[in-house]
């Protein structure tokens, strides 16, 4: 699976652009829905070992009348789909708290915004896990600056509901932006994150219904998260991390949400703002020097030398699906003046995309099957792409050099050695 690593990205990829695809579902049979005690969401299946499951599955199945055993995997160790020089310390995969997550579905179930609710938690330290703690009057004050409707006759115990019901909305990965659709009793198809030369850089795929949660465990699982993260949902991927993991979003962003400045419901945001750190390296006037390995702390990205991330929205979904709140005009790519720099990127990701979409398999299909089709089809992309890459550098190659990949899997020249 490395060597259909980018050669342009390697390991060390500057932008990626997240994508689900509900479309490209299976059935349910072959998938458990229960928990049990071995399911750790820090510690999935491991792809390799899950492969190697299946394939076992197919051999007998086809030297054999009958199988042993029918064919199952627990829908919740089921392991993403990313090389394993681009596989992080640990994958993490929690699919299983979108289930232990409730959140009322009917109609305007759900009161308040929780672009509000997040401002207080992220701002004003408002601590979720001790709402016991407020008073009456207090929860009132909070409610309103939520949004929730106050009204005179509801109790602090339905006050603090309504409150635990919008901060499971985030937890969740709910996004009011965008609502997630599902093809009736069938899996949530898949969700990608690809690079900007249109290679699958991690995959995911989803039992549930799709939520930022998705992203969220792709972007954590990966080695080296990258500067520049696009998606549909910047809104609700920054909402749901910094609330999932307090921390580590503190240190990809501070408090500005991954934009480039910190939203406010006050002003608008400032445009023309300069930040290099989002030229990629092959537009930069100079090269980058790529820090070494093993000298900061896991977050610090080789390239820019920094662990600031951006979380930015793709055009195409904020001009057709306007967002529901005003600081998601925070997340917006134009407000940056190198925004120029990065826009080949959406159109390859639309033909990714399209690709992906007449490659579709039918719906019938059990999780096996699927799962292997996809996995295989995917690869054998990234293998044209890749080809197609060392045929481009292997054109201007001077005479005594080769093409080889540097130790983060870039393509590089080098001389050959006599
Ligand atoms: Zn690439
Ligand atoms: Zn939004």
């Amino acid at each position: 699976m490395d060597d259909a690593i980018c050669g342009i990205c390697g390991v060390l990829g500057e932008v990626y652009l997240g994508d689900g695809n509900e479309k490209n579902c299976c059935s349910r049979k072959e998938i458990l829905y229960s928990k049990n005690d071995a399911v750790d969401s820090s510690h999935p299946l491991s792809l390799e070992d899950l492969l190697e499951r299946i394939k076992h599955h197919w051999v007998e199945r086809t030297t054999f009348t009958r199988s042993s055993e029918p064919f199952s995997v627990n829908a919740f160790c089921l392991p993403p789909i990313i090389p394993p020089e681009l596989r992080g310390e640990t994958v993490v995969n929690t699919e299983f708290e979108k289930k232990t997550l409730s959140v009322n579905k009917g109609k305007n179930s759900v009161e308040g915004d929780p672009a509000l609710l997040h401002i207080q938690i992220r701002d004003f330290n408002v601590d979720m896990q001790s709402l016991e703690k407020l008073s009456l009057q207090e929860l009132r004050n909070l409610c309103e600056q939520c949004d929730i409707p106050v009204t005179s006759n509801k109790s602090q115990q339905c006050l603090r509901g309504n409150l635990q019901q919008l901060y499971a909305t985030l937890l969740l990965g709910n996004c009011p932006c965008h609502g997630f659709t599902q093809v009736p009793g069938k899996t949530d198809g898949f969700y990608h994150l690809v690079c900007r030369h249109g290679v699958t850089v991690a995959s995911k795929f989803l039992t549930l219904q799709e939520s930022v949660r998705d992203a969220a465990d792709l972007y954590l699982s990966l080695k080296y998260p990258p500067p520049i993260f696009i998606c549909d949902t910047p809104c609700g991927f920054v909402r749901h991390l910094d609330c999932r993991d307090k921390i580590i979003a503190s240190k990809l962003w501070g408090n500005n949400s991954g934009c480039f400045e910190v939203p406010s419901m006050e002003k608008l945001p400032e445009e023309g703002v300069n930040v290099p750190d989002i030229v990629p390296a092959e537009f930069r006037p100079v090269s980058v020097d790529v820090e070494v390995e093993g000298t900061a702390d896991k977050w610090v990205h080789p390239i820019t030398g920094s662990s600031r991330r951006y979380i930015l929205g793709d055009r195409f979904h904020s001009t057709t699906n306007p967002h529901k709140s005003a600081l998601c005009n925070f997340h917006d790519i134009n407000l940056c003046l190198q925004a120029n720099a990065l826009k080949t990127s959406y159109q390859e990701a639309e033909n990714n995309r399209k690709n992906k979409k007449r490659l579709q398999s039918a719906c019938v299909q059990g999780f096996g099957t699927h799962f292997l089709y996809n996995f295989l089809m995917d690869f054998y992309q990234n293998e044209i792409i890749i080809h197609k890459q060392l045929l481009n550098l292997k054109k201007g190659l001077p005479e005594g050099f080769q093409v080889k990949r540097d130790r983060y899997r870039r393509f590089v020249y080098e001389a050959i050695q006599q």
